[in-house]
């Protein structure tokens, strides 16, 4: 079997040329040919979105609770051509693929029972009280609403997950908004069959088919239209801090400010106290190493630096993850670019003073062979940008001598998406000490675990303070996440004929 794409944009149900065309860059299999957006495409996609807004954005938590069914049900349909072309893409295994749509599909299904439970409408309701003096109080009732169109930015690291019905796409729709995605051009051709996948849904259910469009390719000038555009009312992201700021920046200097969701980078940093050290030095280092490399490391959620006291458990621990690290085989990245950014990171690092390479070696034009650095609390505390994400399999050791020094590595760090603590009894009080300050920098704070593998869930936060993300009061993963596309309203003697459906 062998999937051909269309290679068209897919506007509010409609499959569409663009003006240019670009190729896809496979890991592996053939090349095809994609329409290129501009501006013009991005234009009727949030024209299309707008009009379907009267209809969807007014319609019941029911009737978007099963347009999400459905789109998981006509992605199943499509499974082999979505594994097929996105191993090609991606050059990620078949496995990761399938795991992908289950959590895919899975996270459209918990939506859509989020939204049937009508947790998400956060009601409130103050009765009126007529005869209260000075004043009489009015009836007052609050609800969440629908913003509006959202615009939505493919991530490169899941093709599926975090693109084009990814997290941000399935928030926003079971929130009552429109949906326009920018595709990755990592993942045409995967994104396509997926656009394919929700305008089927949108048909099968009735749903107006502005409701959701695929805008392909055309680099930085689709996505400064896109959230410059004035109808859009909000957009999410995943993706390079750069670009993250670039287009934050550019929504608010809008004449109307929007909010921009940016899920940008993070360090993870693992803090492995004095008692765990101890113990198990060298089962931590192991356990570090696989969730390090998980992916080729292309994980925002990658553990890259670990802080541990120096001394005999520290030397058990580094030689254990360098020879687990050493022996790891090359893996293919998502891109060449994400591989260039890798090898210039790893650059970076052995050109810094005061940092050693405990291994690293020569990848391929696309590929990623596992780094391992080490460095003292001094060296690292002088050299700021060693807390600088580097996307790929790349961890730093960090040394410290006092608990003061691993207080001041922990105070000194950005906003992270997770922080971890690896601790036995023992260690309660110095973990009790440094929790305070981690909780002021992290979304998600662990104890003995390892940050990769994002639970989709209720409790979950996968977001923090900046640069982690461009929003600390918001997660991009788990239910929490719809509340990014809806607003609060209140209704002050409202007769409940006016009230909205829900
Ligand atoms: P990226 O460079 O941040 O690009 C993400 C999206 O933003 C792409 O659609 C890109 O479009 C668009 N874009 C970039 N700069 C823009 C600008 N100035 N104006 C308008 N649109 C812009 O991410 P990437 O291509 O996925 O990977 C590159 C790097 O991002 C990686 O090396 C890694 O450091 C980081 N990354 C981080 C995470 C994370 O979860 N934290 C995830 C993925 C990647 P075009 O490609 O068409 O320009």
């Amino acid at each position: 079997m062998t999937f051909t794409p269309h290679g068209k944009h897919l506007i509010a149900g409609q499959r569409r040329d663009g003006a240019s065309e670009f190729t896809s860059s496979p890991a592996h299999g053939p090349v095809h040919s994609f329409a290129a957006g501009s501006a013009v495409e991005v234009d009727a996609a949030v024209a299309a979105a707008e009009e379907a807004f009267w209809s969807y954005g007014y319609s019941s938590s029911e009737s978007h609770a099963a347009f999400l069914d459905a789109i998981a049900e006509e992605i199943e349909k499509r499974a082999e051509d979505i594994t097929e072309i996105g191993c090609q893409e991606s050059g990620l295994p078949e496995a990761r693929l399938q795991g992908e749509r289950g959590r895919t599909t899975g996270q459209l299904r918990l939506f859509a029972q989020h939204i049937r439970s009508g947790q998400h409408l956060d009601q409130r309701h103050d009765a009126a009280l007529p005869d209260r003096a000075p004043l009489l109080r009015p009836d007052l009732k609050m609800m969440q609403r629908p913003i509006g169109p959202v615009a939505v930015f493919g991530a490169s690291n899941f093709p599926l997950a975090f693109s084009t019905a990814g997290g941000d796409t399935a928030a926003a729709l079971a929130a009552g908004c429109p949906v326009v995605v920018k595709g990755h051009e990592a993942h045409p051709g995967t994104g396509e069959i997926i656009a394919d996948a929700i305008a089927a849904a949108a048909a099968a259910c009735g749903v107006h088919p502005g409701v959701f469009s695929l805008v392909q390719g055309g680099g930085r000038e689709v996505g400064a239209a896109l959230v410059q555009h004035p109808l859009i009312r909000a957009v999410g992201f995943t993706g390079s801090l750069q670009a993250g700021r670039a287009l934050f920046d550019l929504c608010a200097q809008r004449a109307e400010p929007i909010p921009f969701f940016g899920e940008l980078g993070s360090v993870n940093p693992m803090f492995v106290l004095d008692a765990a050290l101890e113990a198990r030095a060298e089962a931590m280092a192991q356990g570090w190493a696989a969730s390090l490399t998980m992916g080729a490391g292309q994980f925002c959620t990658n553990p890259g630096i670990v802080v541990m006291t120096e001394g005999e458990a520290a030397e058990k621990f580094t030689k254990a993850a360098t020879s687990a690290l050493s022996e790891q085989g090359a893996q293919t990245m998502l891109t060449e670019g994400i591989a260039a950014a890798y090898a210039s990171g790893q650059d970076r690092l052995a050109g810094t003073e005061g940092v050693q390479v405990l291994c690293a070696s020569e990848s391929g034009a696309r590929e990623a062979l596992p780094a391992l650095y080490r460095t003292t609390a001094d060296a690292f505390l002088a050299s700021p940008s060693l807390s600088e994400e580097v996307f790929g399999p790349l961890g730093i050791l960090v040394t410290v001598k006092t608990e003061e020094q691993r207080q001041k590595i922990a105070r000194e760090l950005e906003g992270q998406l997770t922080c971890t603590v690896h601790m036995d009894d023992d260690d309660t009080d110095a973990a009790r000490a440094l929790m305070p300050v981690l909780e002021r920098k992290a979304g998600r704070l662990l104890v003995n675990g390892f940050p990769t593998g994002v639970e989709v869930a209720d409790s979950m936060v996968h977001g923090g303070p900046y640069p982690a993300s461009t929003n600390f009061g918001a997660t991009s993963v788990g239910t929490l996440s719809i509340r990014r596309f809806l607003r609060p309203v209140c209704y002050q003697n409202m007769p409940d004929a006016l009230l909205p459906a829900v």
